[in-house]
């Protein structure tokens, strides 16, 4: 049994993240400010014996003992992290410092949720963990790619400088069940908007593209990269390779919820990346893990718990 302390552990990752660290045994520490995460995502492990909630924020000093920390704290979705962009690179930079400090000193191994906008818009497709990227750093996405960017950095000089244990994930665009139903991200709003009837928001022409992947088979690879041997610290892609435009995926959320909704056309934000996709060949063979979950079946998972949430 490790203890494992997990930032955002009340967030959309991180709350999936909490259920499977306790189902393999393991005591969590789970630390969240609830800016955008909630107590309801957690509320079912609250009388777990080894589960433990703490409110804090990560720009602040933290010190408890644990032997593992994945380091999820950080808005996800651009309406979020726009909302309060200083804090979010606050967040993103003091809160690495903090838990590189911190797993320094307990000789912890830490993971970075790290993200595939450290790619930007990106002039190479797919991305492989070689190309640098192209970012933007003084657009209204950069609190968010610059913040993660230099995440990143501090956590390869913890280790070239402090021989620290780290681990680096790149998260290509997740979906799932206990995403926040104002969340802003496309695909809680297209399945949102489906079961309301109302019209589907397309921003731009909708020949934009994402990759998809389904929670399940993004924590199977958290997973897996902290238990990988010590000399391997990432930056790893994780994502599902299989891309769609945002016309697609609209479609596949109008076949699969029903209803008479429209399609709407809406400015597509500034900076937004015209393509993203992920090359996973490093994840294959460093991990041998590959995404299982087809779009399909992770979005009748999606709709389903958006219903039952409605409905509530
Ligand atoms: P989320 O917004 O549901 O979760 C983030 C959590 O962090 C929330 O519970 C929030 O309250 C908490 N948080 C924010 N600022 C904090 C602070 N200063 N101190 C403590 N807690 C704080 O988003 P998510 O999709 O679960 O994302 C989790 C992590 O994965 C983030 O770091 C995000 O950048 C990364 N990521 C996610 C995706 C995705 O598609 N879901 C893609 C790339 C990267
Ligand atoms: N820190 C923390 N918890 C700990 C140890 C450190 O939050 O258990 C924070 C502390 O605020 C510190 C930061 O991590 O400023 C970086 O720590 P480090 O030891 O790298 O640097 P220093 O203490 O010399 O600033
Ligand atoms: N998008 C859209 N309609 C929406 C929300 C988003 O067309 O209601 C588009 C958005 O412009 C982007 C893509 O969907 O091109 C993915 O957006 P999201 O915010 O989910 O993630 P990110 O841009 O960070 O990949």
């Amino acid at each position: 049994m490790n203890r494992v302390l997990v930032t955002g552990g009340a967030g959309f990752l991180g709350s999936h993240l909490c259920d499977r660290l306790l189902a393999d045994g393991h005591d969590v520490l789970c630390v969240d400010n609830f800016f955008t995460g909630s107590k309801r995502n957690v509320a079912h492990l609250l009388n777990h014996p080894y589960f433990e909630l703490m409110r804090h924020d990560v720009t602040f000093p933290l010190y408890v003992e644990v032997d593992r920390i994945f380091n999820l704290a950080c808005p996800a979705s651009p309406v979020h992290y726009q909302h309060d962009p200083v804090q979010t690179t606050k967040t993103s930079v003091h809160g690495a410092i903090n838990m590189l400090g911190l797993a320094k000193r307990v000789k912890a191994r830490i993971l970075q949720a790290s993200t595939s906008e450290v790619y930007g818009d990106p002039e190479v497709h797919p991305q492989t963990e070689g190309y640098w990227g192209k970012v933007n750093p003084i657009g209204i996405r950069s609190c968010y790619d610059e913040g993660k960017r230099c995440a990143e950095t501090l956590f390869f000089d913890y280790h070239r400088q402090h021989d620290l244990d780290v681990k680096v994930v790149r998260i290509f665009n997740t979906y799932g069940p206990r995403m926040h139903p104002n969340d802003g991200r496309v695909v809680s709003n297209f399945i949102v908007q489906a079961l309301k009837g109302e019209d589907i928001t397309i921003y731009g022409d909708g020949s934009q593209t994402r990759s998809f992947c389904y929670v399940d088979d993004l924590i199977e690879a958290f997973i897996r990269m902290m238990a990988s041997e010590r000399g391997f610290t990432g930056p790893v892609n994780i994502g599902n390779p299989v891309e769609h435009t945002m016309l697609q995926l609209a479609e596949r959320v109008i076949a699969l919820v029903g209803g008479k909704s429209k399609l709407v056309f809406r400015p597509l934000p500034a900076d937004d990346p015209r393509q993203r996709q992920p090359d996973i060949s490093l994840a294959k063979s460093k991990l041998g893990w590959q995404p299982k979950v087809a779009l399909d079946d992770g979005l009748r998972e999606t709709i389903a718990y958006f219903r039952q949430l409605l409905e509530a």
